[in-house]
């Protein structure tokens, strides 16, 4: 899951982006509206999270830029506290929920999970591929319940993977995904994806050639 978080406060953003990347989310940060815009009209994200008091461009201008060019992308706004117009004029312009400042972490994780749960992109903490199990709040692999070590990116790619089974995913989509917004070469997603299946089965990861990648469910 790779979410654009736009907020110019650089405490807040750091805090949240530190909590969403322990959570397993690609993160990236956008410090004005303008590049809060444009980022999530030219790139790819499950989610956004925004600031409405922003530099450049205030965020409901944002929401309403999106909105207009038809993007149906989450967004889950960040009010603040007592602005009650702010989150109705947000609510208003096409946000999709919205969380007033200050709040905890574990509530807007729980809200970002439920909102990308309602659209359809699961947070399911568990995921199954035949006798493969990710845990995606302990960030946990097991296979036929033997424990699987594996380093963050090694878990991104498997729970990006496992999220998209049955489907072929391209290797620009990996990078994006898997990395954000330090893009490594198209040799270093096959390296990755070499070591881990070395460690979880080769048979888990299929190649289409010129293509990308697929993780199929076993046929039972
Ligand atoms: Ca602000």
């Amino acid at each position: 899951m790779r979410i654009l978080l736009v907020e110019d406060e650089p405490a807040i953003a750091r805090d949240v982006a530190g909590a969403l990347g322990e959570t397993g989310y690609v993160v990236d940060i956008a410090r004005d509206g303008e590049e809060g815009w444009f980022r999530a009209s030219t790139e790819d994200y499950d989610a956004i999270i925004l600031d409405l008091g922003l530099p450049k461009l205030d965020g409901l201008s944002v929401v309403r830029r999106l909105r207009e060019e038809a993007s149906t992308i989450p967004i889950l706004v960040l009010t603040a506290r007592g602005s009650w117009l702010q989150r109705v004029e947000g609510i208003d312009a096409g946000a999709d929920d919205y969380l007033t400042k200050p709040f905890e972490m574990e509530e807007l994780l729980a809200r970002l999970a439920a909102l990308l749960r309602r659209v359809g992109r699961h947070v399911t903490p568990l995921i199954e591929v035949g006798a493969l199990r990710i845990d995606t709040r302990r960030l946990r692999v097991m296979i036929g319940g033997r424990a699987i070590e594996l380093s963050p990116l090694e878990f991104r790619l498997l729970r990006y993977l496992a999220h998209n089974r049955d489907r072929v995913v391209a290797q620009s989509e990996l990078v994006e995904h898997v990395y954000g917004s330090d893009e490594p070469g198209s040799n270093t997603v096959e390296a990755l994806v070499a070591r881990l299946r070395r460690k979880i089965g080769s048979e888990t990861i299929g190649t289409r050639r010129g293509h990308g990648y697929i993780m199929e469910t076993p046929a039972p």
